[in-house]
């Protein structure tokens, strides 16, 4: 991973103009269980946020919510302008702007690759086939697996199978990526893979949330590391501060067991 050398400052993406992504005072609850603890996080466009914390803490609840996959109960959600409400409308069109990843990769299995990335853009978005399938095939060169358009998922490795996935988010031209654990699943040699393409993209300005447990990726792609615990964001910062001067000791904590 070559971008830590490559870019800028930290602070350059977060330049221009108004958040993509506002949560403002966000709470959610699963009945009585308090998952999602005042959550504020305000995202600026082309920010790479990876987002870490112990198993159970309501990363992944976070960011579903982003998307409306989970419906929040306080407080307000905004992305690119679009306030996310129970208005159908609203939850459909930031849908349309959010792509998201996820451990499992959630492809069809009896559709082809091909077929997997050209459903949802002929028949959801009505983009005509032809097209869709220059598009798919745009997006399998990008993540480096042109050559595997006409096999089935169960035919491929796992890192390959969630390349297609990611290929497969791209397909509908997301201004914002969410990724949650998306190499939790693969056999460690493929690993390396996925990270790549996710470098690529951040490199190309996508504004990326991942949730990770991959430090490298952190340290060398994001602007900013969120940590996590019971529900509540307890710190964030820069990725060599927060690695290199934890706060709390919950950070300190969860640092030591992971690093
Ligand atoms: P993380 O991604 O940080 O591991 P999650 O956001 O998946 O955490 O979950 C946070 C907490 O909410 C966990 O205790 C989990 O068991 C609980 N939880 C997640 N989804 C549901 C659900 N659909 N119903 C009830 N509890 C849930
Ligand atoms: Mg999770």
């Amino acid at each position: 991973m070559s971008l830590a050398s490559e870019r800028q400052s930290p602070t350059a993406h977060a330049a221009s103009g108004s958040p993509i992504i506002e949560m403002t005072g966000v709470n959610k609850w699963f009945g009585e269980f308090h998952v999602l603890k005042e959550i504020h996080l305000a995202v600026e466009r082309k920010e790479r946020i990876v987002i870490c914390g112990p198993s159970g803490s309501g990363k992944s609840t976070m960011i579903r919510c982003i998307n409306a996959l989970e419906e929040h109960q306080r407080g307000k959600i905004v992305v690119d302008g679009i306030e996310l409400t129970s208005n159908l409308k609203n939850i459909d069109a930031i849908r349309r702007e959010v792509g998201m990843v996820f451990q499992q990769f959630n492809l069809f299995p009896h559709l082809t690759v091909m077929e997997n990335l050209t459903l949802a853009p002929i028949w959801v978005r009505k983009v005509p086939k032809k097209e869709a399938e220059e598009t798919a095939m745009y997006y399998l060169e990008r993540v480096r697996i042109p050559e595997q358009a006409q096999k089935y998922p169960g035919q491929l490795s796992g890192g390959q199978q969630q390349r297609v996935a990611i290929a497969r988010s791209l397909c509908m031209k997301p201004k914002i990526m969410l990724f949650d654990e998306p190499t939790s699943a693969l056999d460690p040699e493929m690993v390396k893979e996925v990270l790549d393409t996710m470098v690529s993209l951040a490199e190309e300005g996508m504004t990326m949330l991942c949730v990770t447990h991959e430090m490298g990726f952190a340290r060398t792609v994001a602007d900013r590391v969120i940590f996590m615990d019971f529900g509540e964001i307890v710190e964030q910062n820069r990725p060599d501060d927060f690695f290199g001067n934890p706060q709390s000791d919950r950070l300190k904590l969860f640092l030591s067991q992971i690093l």
